[in-house]
């Protein structure tokens, strides 16, 4: 090992979509700067964000029924739904101006126009969705969004859902033409090719071992070359960690004081893929359902029609389960190697109080080929066994920590920025909203990070993404200008409404 540490001025650990985000917004803001990317794997995006990895729906809020809550006076609480629709349009923007500047090109390779669609059945259910419909379509952000309970006109809408179904109680969906499918992989990769035209340092098969502090604001990374054994050590100002499900562990290598009582935990996922073209073609709609009782929000099931390599594809899924992995290749030991004397406390109280979810994981991870084609036939009735394949998508890990609502050991569905007071290193954890709102992830890690930067950077932020600091409910202009530049620029859904 040699004992002369590398220096550069920002070390970004994995080549996902994250820290693909982040290094396209330094190389735009602070060109001069030196960038190193270490990735254990052979290529970019090959973890959660590859494509066949994750369900490559971009979460605007506008089919995923977890994001509307029913309060306890029955009426719809939309904050968290209007907060991920402006976290997605950040996306959208940032993405528009990468096209416009020729740094990547062929917007169809990553994304594509696609209704979102929620489907429901049942009285209460349908009811949900009525009022879930009327609530969203109030604010301008949602408008164009359609409900029926009109059997006729959900033929129209999803012919292979409705084919062969004998409706014994109410039914009903709400769709919308401003969805996108998103594949987050190839995304990932051409973020990845315009960072090495910058001269960003990429670095593959080399995994990130140790993080410790190097002197003040310094962070020295010990990194192993998987091809020649080689231990090096780097030197840089800053560290981003963005190592997916691998993050934890590095985050924990820090041993900065946010980083204690944090826990992971980690869930798996299925999806089941149909192999048949015809059946394929029939459907052109991402359409979402309600979770089951019990259910985390990352397993509601949907019925995606997917855009990946060019060739339309009919995913299902995805269906939870449990592996101790942080990481789709990671170790049957990373649960039990995260556990510390710092989080032992959090990670026991979160052991006891999602009993109920571990149970549920358990019992997806065995349910037989043949239980899955049931949940299936609840979206498409008629659905024969030799149309599926399965296939193992990423793994997630969910963040448990202590909260002031939640107390000891909650479990924590979103996603989270985590950065030491100095602003010297950041660590993305957790997956939902995930890739769809990583623009605005990335904008955090900068307003924790550099906070003296940001009155320099905020003119090419702006430039950028025009949205960035404003709230469009209140600016219904912004958003209808916003809307017709990315829909042009990202060839999406030309049916833009024209907000009174
Ligand atoms: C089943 C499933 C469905 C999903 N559906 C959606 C969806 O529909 N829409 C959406 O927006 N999001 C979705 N997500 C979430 C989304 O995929 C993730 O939020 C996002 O891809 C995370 O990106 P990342 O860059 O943080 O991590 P990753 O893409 O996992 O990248 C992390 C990288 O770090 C590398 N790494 C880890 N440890 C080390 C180390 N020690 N040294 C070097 N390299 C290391 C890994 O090899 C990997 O390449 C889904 C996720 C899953 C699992």
């Amino acid at each position: 090992m040699s004992n002369m540490p590398k220096k550069t001025d920002v070390i970004l650990i994995g080549a996902g979509i994250m820290s693909a985000t982040l290094g396209a917004l330094l190389k735009a803001l602070a060109p001069e700067w030196e960038i190193k990317v270490f990735e254990k794997l052979a290529k970019a995006g090959e973890e959660s964000s590859n494509e066949w990895n994750n369900a490559g729906t971009g979460h605007a809020a506008l089919c995923e029924l977890n994001y509307t809550s029913e309060k306890p006076d029955g009426s719809i609480d939309v904050s968290k739904a209007i907060k991920i629709n402006e976290q997605f349009q950040l996306s959208l923007q940032f993405w528009s101006y990468l096209v416009k500047s020729n740094l990547i090109c062929n917007p169809k390779d990553f994304i594509m126009p696609i209704p979102h669609m929620s489907f429901v059945q049942g009285e209460k259910n349908v009811a949900f969705l009525k009022k879930r419909f009327e609530a969203l379509t109030a604010y301008h952000q949602f408008q164009g969004m359609e409900f029926s309970d009109d059997p006729k006109k959900l033929k129209e809408w999803i012919p292979l859902v409705m084919e062969g179904r004998q409706p014994k109680e109410p039914i009903a969906a709400t769709r919308i033409e401003s969805g996108t499918d998103v594949n987050f992989g190839a995304l990932t990769r051409m973020l990845f090719e315009h960072l090495k035209n910058e001269n960003v340092e990429v670095h593959y098969k080399h995994q990130v071992k140790n993080i410790k502090r190097a002197g003040d604001r310094l962070w020295e990374v010990k990194v192993r070359n998987l091809e020649s054994g080689k231990v090096e050590r780097h030197t840089a100002k800053f560290v981003f960690i963005g190592g997916g499900g691998g993050s934890l562990p590095l985050l924990q290598k820090t041993g900065i004081p946010e980083s204690k009582r944090i826990g992971g935990f980690p869930v798996s996922g299925l999806f089941m893929v149909c192999n048949n073209q015809e059946v394929v073609e029939q459907h052109h709609a991402k359409v979402y359902g309600k979770a089951k009782v019990g259910a985390p929000p990352m397993s509601v099931p949907h019925l995606d029609t997917r855009y990946i390599d060019n060739k339309k594809t009919l995913l299902f899924g995805p269906f939870a389960g449990f592996s101790p992995k942080f990481l789709k290749t990671g170790s049957y030991f990373d649960l039990i190697g995260s556990i510390k004397p710092n989080n032992i406390l959090t990670m026991l109280a979160a052991g006891v109080k999602e009993m109920a979810l571990t149970k549920y994981l358990i019992q997806q991870l065995l349910l037989s080929n043949e239980q899955r084609m049931q949940e299936l036939r609840e979206f498409i009735p008629d659905a024969r066994s030799e149309d599926w394949n399965i296939i193992v998508a990423g793994q997630r890990v969910q963040v448990i920590k202590d909260t002031e609502t939640g107390g000891k050991g909650t479990l924590q569905f979103g996603t989270e920025v985590v950065s030491s007071a100095d602003g010297s290193i950041a660590a993305l954890l957790g997956a939902s909203p995930g890739a769809s709102t990583a623009v605005h992830a990335m904008l955090e890690v900068l307003q924790k990070c550099f906070p003296q930067q940001m009155k320099e950077w905020e003119p090419k932020i702006k430039e950028m993404i025009p949205s960035y600091g404003i709230s469009l409910v209140d600016n219904p202009k912004l958003l209808q200008e916003i809307r017709t530049e990315t829909s042009q620029t990202l060839g999406l859904s030309k049916k833009i409404p024209v907000f009174s």
